[in-house]
C-alpha cells in the first residue's frame, strides 16, 4: 500500500468542507457479495436479466410475483447464489471505516450502487441507495419503501398500503426509472461536495458514472480507491491502487491523528 498517497488523500479530506463518497460493487465484493458483471459476476455466470424487466413487470405484475416466489424456492441459480452470499455477508473493514468517517463528521453522504444494506449495518445513516435495497419492497407510484420482512402479502399483486400503487422489489430493474427523489438527493449532494471519494466503482454504470465528472466541473477534488484502473481514473486528483478494505482503515487512523494534533 502506498502510504504517501494515503497522506495526500488525508490532506485533501482535512482541507475539504464537504466530503461525499460514491461506492460500487468493489467494496462489497470483499464481504463475499458477488458482482453482477466481471469474471465471477452473477450475470456472467447465469446470463443477464431481461433488459425489459420493468416493462414486463408493468405488463403482468402477477407473473412477476409468481416468478419471485418460484425463484425463492430454487436451490441453484442466480437468486439462490445471491440468497446464500447475501445471507452471510457482514460489513467489512471498508464499510466500517466509512461509518466511522461519518461518525467523525467528515463524511457527509454516501451514494451507493450496492443493494446489500451493508452501509446501514456498518452504522452509516446518510446513505442513498440508487439501485435500491434487496431487503426492501417499494411502491412504484409513491416510492414508499417497506422492509420485506414487515410486509405480508395477502393478495396478488400486492398493493401499497398508502396509495394503492403496485408494489415490487426495491431493486431497480432494467428499464425502470430510478425514483426521482433518490436522484434529486444524489445531485443535491454532488452539488454540495468539494471532495468525492470513489470506492470500488468502475464508473461504467449510469447515472452514477456521471456524478464524479459533475463534481469535478464544479471544482471538487476526486479521490479514487480501487485496485484497478477505471474509466474515472483520468479525472482523479489522487489515486490509491489498493483495495478499500486495506486503505480505508489506514486512512481513518491518519485522519484521527491529524484531528487530534
Ligand atoms: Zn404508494
Amino acid at each position: 500500500m502506498n502510504f504517501k498517497k494515503i497522506d495526500e488523500v488525508a490532506s485533501i479530506i482535512i482541507d475539504s468542507k464537504y466530503l461525499i463518497v460514491l461506492v460500487g460493487a468493489g467494496l462489497s465484493k470483499e464481504s463475499g457479495i458477488p458482482t453482477f458483471r466481471g469474471p465471477d459476476g452473477i450475470w456472467t455466470k447465469y446470463g443477464e436479466p431481461s433488459m425489459n424487466g420493468y416493462q414486463e413487470f408493468l405488463n403482468n405484475p402477477n407473473e412477476y410475483w409468481q416468478a419471485q416466489i418460484a425463484r425463492d424456492q430454487e436451490e441453484a441459480g442466480p437468486i439462490a447464489e445471491m440468497r446464500r452470499t447475501f445471507g452471510v455477508a457482514v460489513p467489512n473493514p471498508g464499510h466500517i471505516a466509512l461509518a466511522k468517517l461519518e461518525e467523525l463528521g467528515i463524511l457527509k453522504y454516501t451514494i451507493t450502487q450496492n443493494i446489500d444494506d451493508l452501509h446501514f449495518r456498518a452504522g452509516n445513516m446518510n446513505v442513498v441507495e440508487i439501485h435500491g435495497n434487496r431487503y426492501k419492497l417499494r411502491c412504484i407510484k409513491c416510492s414508499l419503501r417497506i422492509n420485506r420482512s414487515d410486509f405480508s402479502i395477502v393478495a396478488y399483486p400486492p398493493l401499497c398500503p398508502e396509495c394503492g400503487g403496485l408494489i415490487k422489489g426495491d431493486g431497480v430493474m432494467f428499464g425502470e426509472p430510478i425514483p426521482s427523489e433518490w436522484l434529486d438527493k444524489c445531485y443535491e449532494q454532488v452539488n454540495l461536495c468539494d471532495a468525492m471519494l470513489l470506492v470500488g466503482t468502475s464508473g461504467t454504470v449510469r447515472p452514477a458514472a456521471l456524478f464524479p465528472e459533475t463534481a469535478k466541473m464544479r471544482g471538487a477534488k476526486l479521490i479514487e480507491v480501487n485496485p484497478l484502473e477505471t474509466s474515472l481514473s483520468f479525472l482523479c486528483d489522487v489515486i490509491v491502487r489498493s483495495s478499500s478494505t486495506e486503505v480505508l482503515p489506514v486512512l481513518i487512523e491518519e485522519l484521527s491523528v491529524r484531528l487530534n494534533s
